[in-house]
This record gives structure tokens, C-alpha cells and sequence, in this order.
């Protein structure tokens, strides 16, 4: 249980990894939470050093659905009624949950739809409560809260809806799901997109921010951000030169190539394959775009 105090009376609740994330929370006119995804009661106890509760929050930002970063909403807004507030993609997908799993991949009738919401329903347990979105967010807006304001800033790849949050006084980012972790970037679903996500991950090294901030790492504060974002994006293409050779090596099909896994050290359970099956197949498509496979007769071929 750990509380990273990043100044102005704005902390970071570690969550750390999947199922976790970590949880921005900002005492300033209002109380905000951007992505309340943490365990629950660290987050009470740091209210509770405010002498606040779960039920004296205002605002909850959303930077995209994933159910590791929605998790409590739901809990808390019917404690406390708090405005929910998040962009213009995530916001149906919130207040419609079957539009949420169709937008992940999940349609009706996917075989591994019911052993998705059976991991969301027990590690993180709330993410589909069904609820509505208060105010909806576009690219730039600002939110102005005593005296910090908060902007948006959408960044694509993740998934189409992820977005991260700057404190503009702070020269501060919450960078989400861009989150410099060892694992690399994630695009395991048929809507993300590597080439979006190289263009945000590149975005945001064009900035200057004193403070970028990880969804996911255990130390959430990332040192030196511009080069950890350079070997964070390696890891996109170390992974399509692991997938090149393996068809080079004759592997035929996607499921010829994840029976040594490319993207996660095991596959035990089949929720992580489908992720792994999905974010290996973005790389094919690349790889087709580049012209350095085709797809003959249903299976893949290096171009010679
Ligand atoms: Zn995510």
C-alpha cells in the first residue's frame, strides 16, 4: 500500500500492474480522481488524512475504458454522487456496457467473452456496473479547479478512446496507459492501433513536461520520460523482428506463431491468449503493409 505525494496536494495511489492501475487524486476546490482503479482503501486512508471519505468526492475522469482503470466508479458515485467525466469515445462505451465489450472485442457470441468478464468480475469487480457519463470531453479542453487546470489530451493506439491528463501548472502529465512499463506498449484488442500509438508515444516526446506520471508503474513518477518512451516503443518492434522470423522459420498461422509467445512470458490462461493472438495479429497486418509477408492460400509467406 503505497501514496506518492507529487506536490500541491496532488498523490498518486499505487496500484501498480493489471489488474490494478494507479489512481491521480487531486485535493483542490473539489476532490479528483482520474482513473479510481487502485485498491479502495489506501485510497480511503489517504482521504482520511484530508479527513474526507469516499463519499466527499466530486469528480471522477476516466482516461479510457479499460475495466482495470473504471473499476470503483460506479462504487463511489453511489456513495457520493460525483460527476463522471471522460471523451467523447469512451463516454457511450461507459454508459452502455454491451458497447464496451463489442468495442474490446468481446462481441456476443466470442468464445472468450465469458472468461473475459469472468477475470473483470472477480479482480476488478464494479467495472461493469452499468452508470452514466456526466460531462463529456473533447481533445484540449481544460478544467480549471482552484488553482490548477487540468487538460485533455487524447492519445490514440492504447485504444481508440485513450486519453492522458495534464496539470498545467505543474508541467505535469498522467500518461495512463502510455505507462513506460518493462511489458512495452498494449494493443491487444482489434481496435488498437500500433501506428496511433507510436504517434502519441512520439507526441509526447516532443513535450517538455517536468512530471510525467505512469498508469501502471510501482515508482509513477518516470525519470528521464523521452528516453524510457524510446525503449518503451522498441519493444513494438523487437516484438514484429520475434514475429518476422518466426514466419521466416515456417510458422503459417497466427496460432503457429504464439505457441512460443511473443508478447507475454506464458499463456496460461485463455483470456491473456486472445490478447496476445490479437496484438500479434496488428503485427501481420504491419508486416503485409510493409511487404515483407504475403498471405497465400490462407498462410503466411516472407516475400523473397
Ligand atoms: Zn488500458
Amino acid at each position: 500500500m503505497r501514496i506518492v505525494d507529487i506536490g500541491n496536494d496532488v498523490h498518486l495511489v499505487i496500484g501498480g500492474e493489471f489488474p490494478y492501475c494507479n489512481t491521480l487524486v487531486i485535493f483542490n476546490d473539489e476532490i479528483v480522481l482520474v482513473d479510481p482503479g487502485c485498491k479502495i482503501e489506501p485510497l480511503r486512508k489517504l482521504l482520511q488524512g484530508y479527513d474526507k471519505d469516499l463519499k466527499d468526492i466530486d469528480t471522477i475522469i476516466l482516461s479510457h475504458i479499460h475495466p482495470d482503470h473504471i473499476t470503483h466508479t460506479m462504487r463511489i458515485h453511489r456513495l457520493s454522487k460525483c460527476r463522471i467525466a471522460t471523451n467523447t469515445i469512451t463516454a457511450p462505451l461507459f454508459n452502455d456496457k454491451e458497447k464496451m465489450k463489442q468495442f474490446l472485442g468481446f462481441e456476443k457470441y466470442h468464445p472468450v467473452r465469458a472468461a473475459w468478464e469472468k477475470l473483470v468480475d472477480e479482480r476488478m469487480f464494479g467495472a461493469l456496473d452499468e452508470g452514466r457519463v456526466d460531462e463529456e470531453l473533447h481533445d484540449g479542453d481544460k478544467f480549471t479547479l482552484g488553482n490548477l487546470t487540468l487538460r485533455i489530451k487524447y492519445t490514440p493506439g492504447h485504444l481508440p478512446d485513450h486519453m492522458c491528463i495534464e496539470i498545467l501548472e505543474m508541467n505535469a502529465i498522467f500518461a495512463a496507459d502510455i505507462d513506460c512499463t518493462p511489458f512495452g506498449p498494449f494493443y491487444g484488442h482489434p481496435n488498437s492501433s500500433i501506428k496511433d500509438f507510436r504517434s502519441s508515444i512520439r507526441e509526447l516526446q516532443q513535450t517538455d513536461y517536468d512530471i510525467y506520471i505512469s498508469g501502471h508503474l510501482e515508482e509513477p513518477v518516470v525519470r528521464d520520460y523521452k528516453k524510457n518512451l524510446s525503449e518503451y516503443s522498441q519493444q513494438i518492434q523487437y516484438r514484429e523482428d520475434i514475429i518476422f522470423a518466426s514466419i521466416a522459420n515456417g510458422a503459417k498461422t497466427v496460432y503457429d506463431i504464439i505457441l512460443s509467445p511473443v508478447i507475454y512470458p506464458s499463456l496460461s490462461n485463455i483470456v491473456y491468449m486472445q490478447f496476445e493472438k490479437w496484438m500479434v495479429e496488428h503485427h501481420i497486418n504491419s508486416l503485409i503493409e510493409k511487404n515483407l509477408i504475403q498471405l497465400i492460400n490462407e498462410e503466411l509467406v516472407p516475400v523473397r
